[in-house]
């Protein structure tokens, strides 16, 4: 598998943030956000070439803490099964976080977190490149305990994270979230309150990026 980083740390994002976890970072996403927070991963050069086993060992210095399983896109890795199999002995919640892009099959998952690409998701050079899948969403909903977090800046992404809402078919399942577009401590601050305020309006819940404000982001956060 390519691996970025493995480190320990508090969940900052999500139903288990503050939780303090074991964070496995895979390397390559066939996404290119402009915004993206963990830039440095997702490369497809990106990461060192780890087995299971590998990975596995270094796991076990935190065995008995949250997994989460993050990236880049974890689901691009054709170990990631094994992967999830071998953490459950020594895991008792493993998290996959995904874009949504692509199926997951059967995995020893406990939370499904997935971050569905809207159109601020869409970089210079593909202006109408299209990262969002909401059957394929749907799917991973029905099969997983689900949160969904749309990532948002203003007004625009809300209204179209409602119409996205609408497409995916099994999206009462889940829970519904919204995290402001920031990879900064700085960023966080001047967008977090206006989220909150579409939080209120419309009815989803506020996710916070504690990883921001605990340590300032970055590898290792
Ligand atoms: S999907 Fe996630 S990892 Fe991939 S480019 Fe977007 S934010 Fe980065």
């Amino acid at each position: 598998m390519k691996i970025s980083e493995i480190f320990y740390s508090i969940q900052g994002e999500g139903r288990l943030a503050g939780v303090p976890s074991l964070f496995i970072r895979t390397a390559g996403c066939p996404v290119n956000c402009p915004w993206c927070d963990t830039d440095y991963a997702k490369s497809f050069d990106a990461g060192e070439e780890m087995s299971v086993a590998q990975i596995l060992r270094r796991a076990d210095a935190r065995d008995g803490s949250n997994v989460v399983i993050t990236g880049g896109e974890p689901l691009i890795q054709e170990d990631l099964a094994d992967l999830c199999y071998g953490l459950r002995a020594i895991s008792p919640h493993i998290t996959l976080e995904t874009s949504g892009i692509l199926p997951a099959g059967d995995l020893a998952v406990d939370l499904m977190s997935i971050s569905p690409k809207l159109s601020n998701a869409q970089n210079d050079e593909e202006k109408n490149f299209e990262h969002f899948y909401p059957e394929i969403i749907s799917g991973l909903i029905e099969e997983y305990s689900s949160q969904i977090k749309f990532v948002v800046s203003d007004l625009q992404d809300v209204l179209e994270a409602g119409r996205a809402v609408k497409e995916i078919s099994a999206v009462g399942r889940a829970d519904l979230m919204l995290m402001p577009m920031a990879s900064t401590f700085e960023e966080y601050q001047l967008k977090a309150p206006e989220v909150a305020q579409y939080c209120l309006g419309f009815g989803y819940t506020f996710c916070p990026r504690l990883q921001l404000v605990l340590f300032g982001g970055g590898k290792g956060a």
